[in-house]
């Protein structure tokens, strides 16, 4: 317990230090902004989409009407210089090793940005904070930094036409997990000719669940909040099987994957996938090839109509002719999800 006073520093008595470190723990807030867990503070936390509410600022299907899909939270600014540009701080929510400094913005919707690598409960989970005016200098891929520790400046940096206006700006941040560590092979494979300017480090390689989530269960939960708890409370919309021996989501998040006494005497064969509305696969249950008779690469095992009938959700599977099958956005997606470069 002896990094929370640092932590907390300024705390006047060992409760306040306590209290303070339940609720920063395991992710603190990447700025100084707190207002989301203020009742009513939602308005003075996330920014909205220009000319939209503050609301289109949270994760989930939140844009568009519902049908677009924002993987992160974009949090307002505090503090702006004499330009009137922000400047707020950006701190690492864990401790953790930045993997990836994107510093040129003309090659991503995201600007500047960094990724941090974290392993919270065993699980690994990354961190992304975009739109920066710069990542700290000297921050390079490989570099430890601690919870709480400057790693760059709020911006409002961005490759798209609109420009994120002063008024407007934010830092867009996400908590992910990793779908695949060999996305450029994939890419290749799958998409030669067409650029991937970010290697294995392209944001189709990650999934995002939502940072408000997390901060609103920390603070409720205090020392009893669980990062794979709340992972596993992720609410079912579909369910596909893929087949391959080797899965390296499986392997990558064991603790997410269940236990099937037939595919333990038989072996694996296969996997089942249970998929939240975005497509983050929850729970993963191994099959046996006995399991997996008459199916093919990929199929659709079950569909959770009342969640399907809802208008914002990932269409990895969709109904046509009255039968539940993998779209072509699924086909990219579980190919991806299978993929082992040769
Ligand atoms: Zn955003």
């Amino acid at each position: 317990m002896k990094g929370l006073g640092v932590l907390c520093w300024g705390g006047l008595a060992g409760l306040a230090l306590g209290a303070c470190a339940a609720q920063d723990r395991p992710f603190g807030f990447p700025t100084a902004n707190r207002a989301l867990l203020e009742s009513g503070g939602g308005p003075r936390f996330f920014v909205g989409t220009a000319g939209k509410p503050w609301t289109s600022g949270m994760y989930g299907y939140v844009r568009s009407e519902g049908l677009q899909f924002h993987e992160g939270i974009d949090i307002r600014y505090l503090e702006r210089d004499s330009k009137g540009e922000p400047k707020d701080p950006i701190r690492a929510v864990a401790d953790g090793v930045v993997v990836y400094v994107n510093a040129k913005p003309s090659l991503s919707n995201y600007g500047c940005y960094l990724i941090l690598a974290h392993r919270v409960e065993g699980i690994e989970i990354y961190s992304l904070y975009a739109h920066l005016r710069e990542v700290r200098p000297g921050l390079r891929p490989g570099a430890a930094v601690r919870a709480g520790e400057t790693v760059g400046v709020m911006g409002r940096t961005a490759n798209t036409r609109s420009v994120i206006s002063k008024e407007r700006a934010h830092l867009h941040l996400e908590l992910c997990l990793r779908l695949t560590d060999q996305y450029a092979a994939w890419h290749r494979q799958r998409d030669p000719g067409q650029r991937n300017d970010h290697g294995d480090w392209n944001g189709q390689s990650l999934i995002g669940i939502d940072p408000a989530a997390v901060y609103r269960a920390q603070a409720a939960q205090g020392a009893g909040f669980s990062l794979l708890r709340l992972i596993q409370a992720q609410t079912e919309v579909c369910r596909v099987l893929v087949r391959g021996r080797d899965l390296g989501w499986a392997r990558r998040y064991p603790q997410l994957v269940a236990a099937n006494p037939a595919a333990t005497r038989e072996g694996v064969a296969g996997y089942e996938l249970v998929l939240n509305p975005h497509g983050l696969p929850y729970r993963v249950i191994p099959r046996s090839a006995g399991e997996l008779r008459g199916r093919g690469v990929m199929s659709v095992v079950s569909v959770v109509e009342a969640e399907a009938s809802r208008p914002g959700w990932r269409k990895l599977v969709v109904r046509r002719g009255g039968v539940w099958q993998v779209s072509a956005a699924g086909e990219r997606f579980f190919d991806l999800l299978r993929f082992k470069s040769p």
